[in-house]
């Protein structure tokens, strides 16, 4: 029975092994891959005498044929990895046990494609790729057309060098974008596009993929590691120079300082390496980082940790697979695989039909995923979704899931290919193309579903914030026929919600209440609420920025919309349209006549800020950045959403992430909560 499911697990990691290292096309996730890998090292672990050498736990990665091989100097090993902080306080235990309190590397770990550089005396001479650890392939000229990796070192040392090479995501995305345009498979993620675009036989095209690499780790001469000792032969270039004496020494007693010399010779290394105390500070670093990761351009799984004293590394040594040294905690699974059970068709408050994928559950990033977007038609086609295919679902730095790849397998082309549906499926109109655009529409008025969707949008935290009605008062309210549109929100009284179920008289007055309080919200946030084609929430301030009233606005002609910064040709002929139609011109005076009247906009109390344009990040501790940007109006100023050259200042609360990387690089002055608060007080 064991013995069975050994076999089997086997099997499937190098059936697994062969399709991610070999021909770059994963078929399962990775984090199906490290359970599988995880439960065939417990079953040995119980049972050694099982253990077999061609085993997947007793070998790195595999070779392909492609390249010449090369046997590498110095092995490459794997790393050990978990999913959990406990395992990670327990693997540092161990080691203070030993070693006493250790101090540790922290790096985040790069999802890309193992490296040795090899350099003799300042010269980039030979790269190649991890292979089985023991010998990898010779991939030198497709490596001499990256450009981070340098073909001569500020100092002539010999040095071999290992690192990760990776496809920013931006790239990565326009080259699948490409690859789909061609007819070409695209790829699962980053990191398989850049292994298939570095194993390229003609290195004038991997000369045009985008890739990089950050270097981890520096190698010595003797291939000892208690003190890296990076020989340089001597300081200048010129060999026949005797006057310089040879053999000089640079010898380091830890890993950090290794790193630093890397960055002095001239190779990229990645930005967020922390030196810390002991596992708490790791740990500490390994939530910041499961966090912040989506605001990074490359992927990262996880955090490699490493024991920073070279002597105690030494000491500690290697498994037959992994340094026993280092750790790798790896974040919750950003992708997963699971079946698409169905495709819904929902209808959007634009009437637009959003196809939604039905999933076999399965959990993704600490919850349950049953449902992910497909988003358009279009990209139903360009997946070649099917229903009943395996797929990738992925969560990114949005938090809706979506549907990224599907698994081409033999059983994909035997079942149907997906039609869109003609009608809607609400209120059954044929549905309609809209010019320049990729959706279906529903363009019946009446449609149910569409404004069902539009009252929920009315009553959302962006358009009239109206707390305690949420979508399952809605549906009620709408099926017991109580409303048909928003307006009918405002004709509601407070027996009405009381047969609804689970209303208390309690609750009912708290919905009657927010309904009421919203009437007077400001102008901004009516224009967001009325869903205009194109006016969302920025757009509808700076719309209400201008005019000041709803009666302004209704006036005003379509040359001065589009002569509003940040508004343009298409959305001021939109909202010209709007305003000049019959319907809403009707649901206009009647929501007036229902006492719904925005407060006058905000005055300006001084001029204080008047000229100077803030962007705001992260999350501030004293008031949110809605309240922020509030202040910064009343005192003349602007806020904008994206950091460019133009931007005064970046105020950064906690956890800010790329803006405040783009100030820094732009040297945009950035802003503390404090500091902005000392500069708009008083
Ligand atoms: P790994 O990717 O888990 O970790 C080791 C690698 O991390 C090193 O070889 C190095 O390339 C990399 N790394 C990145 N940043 C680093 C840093 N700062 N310091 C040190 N190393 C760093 O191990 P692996 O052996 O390369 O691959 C095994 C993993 O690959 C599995 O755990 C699984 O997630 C994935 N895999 C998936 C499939 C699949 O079918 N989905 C198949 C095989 C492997």
């Amino acid at each position: 029975m064991v013995l069975e499911r050994i076999n089997f697990l086997k099997d499937e990691i190098n059936k697994a092994n062969y399709k991610y290292y070999v021909e770059d096309n994963p078929f399962i996730s990775d984090f199906e891959y490290d359970k599988m890998f995880a439960e065939l090292k417990e079953l040995e672990r119980q049972n050694p005498l099982l253990i077999t050498p061609d085993s997947p736990t007793q070998r790195v990665g595999s070779i392909s044929e492609k390249f010449f091989p090369y046997k590498h100097k110095y092995r490459l090993y794997s790393l050990d990895n978990t999913y959990n902080y406990e395992d990670l306080s327990d693997w540092y235990n161990k080691i203070t046990k030993e070693f006493g309190e250790q101090e540790l590397v922290c790096e985040l770990k790069i999802d890309g494609l193992a490296i040795a550089l090899t350099y003799e005396n300042g010269i980039f001479v030979r790269g190649v790729t991890r292979g089985d650890g023991i010998t990898g392939e010779d991939i030198t000229n497709n490596l001499k057309t990256i450009k981070a990796i340098p073909l001569k070192l500020f100092k002539p040392v010999s040095v071999e060098v290992r690192g990760e090479i990776y496809m920013p995501k931006t790239s990565f995305e326009k080259l699948n974008e490409e690859n789909l345009k061609n007819g070409e498979k695209p790829f699962a993620n980053p990191r398989n596009a850049a292994a298939g675009s570095l194993r390229q036989l003609d290195s004038s095209v991997t000369a045009k993929r985008d890739l990089s690499m950050f270097c981890y780790t520096a190698i010595l001469e003797a291939g000892r590691n208690t003190e890296i000792k990076l020989v340089q032969q001597n300081q200048l270039f010129d060999n026949t120079h005797t006057s310089i004496p040879q053999d000089l020494h640079t010898s380091f007693k830890t890993h950090y300082d290794s790193i630093m010399y890397l960055k002095e010779l001239g190779f990229k290394v990645n930005p967020n390496i922390r030196l810390c105390k002991n596992a708490q500070d790791a740990i500490n670093y390994c939530k910041e980082w499961d966090e912040k990761r989506f605001e990074l351009n490359y992927a990262t799984d996880g955090v490699v940790i490493k024991v920073n004293n070279l002597a105690v590394q030494e000491e500690m040594g290697f498994t037959s697979r992994a340094p026993k040294w280092a750790t790798a905690f790896k974040f919750p699974p950003e992708e997963v695989t699971t079946t698409l059970l169905d495709i819904e068709e929902g209808v959007g408050k634009t009437g637009a039909i959003t196809p939604v994928a039905i999933l076999e559950p399965v959990q993704l990033g600490g919850s349950t995923v049953a449902r992910a977007s497909l988003h358009n038609f279009d990209e139903i086609k360009r997946l070649d979704v099917r229903i009943g295919d395996r797929v990738y679902i992925k969560k990114a730095a949005e938090i809706i899931p979506k549907v990224v790849k599907v698994i081409d397998d033999e059983e994909h082309y035997n079942r149907p290919a997906y039609n869109p549906p003609e009608f809607c499926p609400s209120c059954n109109a044929k549905l309609n193309i809209h010019e320049g655009e990729v959706n279906l529409y529903c363009d019946n008025p009446d449609c149910p579903e569409k404004q069902r969707a539009r009252i929920e949008f009315w009553v959302s935290k962006d358009a009239m914030d109206i707390d305690n009605v949420g979508p399952s008062i809605i549906e009620q309210l709408y099926i017991k026929g109580f409303i048909k549109n928003a307006i009918d929100l405002y004709k509601l009284n407070m027996q009405d919600f009381m047969q609804l179920d689970l209303v208390k008289e309690k609750s009912a007055f708290n919905m009657y209440n927010a309904i009421q309080e919203s009437k007077t919200r400001p102008l901004s946030r009516l224009l967001t609420a009325f869903s205009i084609k194109n006016v969302g929430k920025e757009t509808a301030g700076l719309l209400a920025g201008e005019y000041g009233t709803l009666e302004n606005l209704m006036n005003a002609s379509e040359e001065s919309l589009s002569n509003i910064e940040g508004v343009g040709a298409i959305i001021a002929h939109d909202v010209y349209e709007f305003f000049r139609n019959e319907k809403n011109l009707k649901m206009l005076e009647e929501l007036k006549s229902l006492g719904v009247e925005p407060a006058p906009p905000t005055q300006n109390i001084s001029d204080k800020l008047k000229g100077l344009t803030f962007v705001l990040t992260g999350t501030l501790q004293n008031m949110t950045r809605d309240e922020a940007s509030e202040i910064i109006k009343q005192l003349g100023g602007k806020t904008s959403s994206s950091v460019s050259k133009n931007t005064s200042y970046v105020l950064a609360g906690e956890n800010a992430g790329s803006k405040l990387d783009k100030a820094q690089k732009l040297g945009v002055i950035i802003l503390s909560e404090d500091d902005f608060v000392k500069m708009t007080e008083g």
